[in-house]
């Protein structure tokens, strides 16, 4: 059983406590922890100076009938799940993917969260890091804690979740894709969406010169700054186009940015 004072030792040794740092966490990936997912955000707030974390809500996403091209979207298929779509609302919850701390982390009275209807953040000290979100540039959060020297924290994940490689990709011209989200006002369209994720451990090597990694409990911590991961990402791509993308055969995602690439 992990213990708040184990947290705290742990994080404290990551130096971040003047930084502004993206967080992604699994809770359990750390074993038993007293107090859960809230004894995790106590501890993230007491060491970092910033901490951001996702909060997507993907239910608020519907289809058109039809859209651009090469978008990997099947627009007759996915009609289906339209009626399933609720619109957003700055209460809603983070979607389950995103794990229990994100959420935790949101409902602090202290957090604000960006008001993106599918890609919103969530993060106490950075209000206004976050109000940099726009449909247009739902990442640009993410380049605001580059500018600010911040720190990428992968708490008992790995780069698979790691939104700060989507806005390195953005900036490598990789081709972005366009969705759509029920609001309060209507549908609206969200463009620069990202490609798929499943690829991005490929990228640790690169960074591990750069990384500090820790044990605790059963999690491996790692941290590193925003800066190296965008630099060793525009590297990547610049080497090899098709860097980074997975190798499932069913990937839509990736076979778009495949197929992109041939024009
Ligand atoms: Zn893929």
């Amino acid at each position: 059983m992990l213990e708040y004072n184990d947290l705290i030792l742990a994080f404290q040794e990551l130096k971040l406590n003047d930084k502004a740092v993206i967080a992604h966490a699994s809770l359990r990936a750390f074993g038993q922890v007293a107090g859960g997912a809230d004894s995790m955000v106590t501890a993230l707030m007491y060491t970092m100076g910033a901490v951001i974390m996702p909060t997507h809500t993907y239910k608020t996403m519907v289809t058109p009938a039809s859209g651009p091209a090469n978008n990997a979207v099947n627009y007759s298929r996915a009609q289906q799940w339209n009626r399933l779509a609720e619109p957003f609302d700055p209460n809603m919850p983070a979607d389950v993917m995103m794990g229990l701390i994100p959420e935790h982390l949101r409902q602090r009275p202290q957090a604000k969260r960006s008001m993106h209807p599918i890609l919103s953040f969530a993060g106490v000290n950075a209000a206004k890091t976050l109000q940099t979100q726009t449909l247009e540039n739902p990442f640009a959060p993410l380049m605001e804690v580059a500018n600010a020297d911040g720190w990428v924290a992968l708490l008992g994940v790995d780069h698979t979740v790691n939104t700060a490689i989507h806005l390195a990709e953005k900036l490598a011209k990789r081709k972005q894709f366009t969705r759509w989200a029920l609001t309060e006002s209507g549908t609206v369209t969200c463009p620069g969406f990202p490609g798929c994720s499943a690829g991005f451990e490929a990228l640790e090597p690169t960074l591990r010169p750069h990384t500090i990694t820790i044990q605790t409990g059963s999690a491996t911590i790692r941290a590193m700054p925003i800066r190296m991961v965008i630099v060793k990402t525009l590297d990547a791509i610049k080497k090899d186009p098709l860097a980074l993308l997975c190798d499932r055969a069913d990937c839509e995602r990736c076979a778009a940015v495949r197929e992109g690439l041939k024009g």
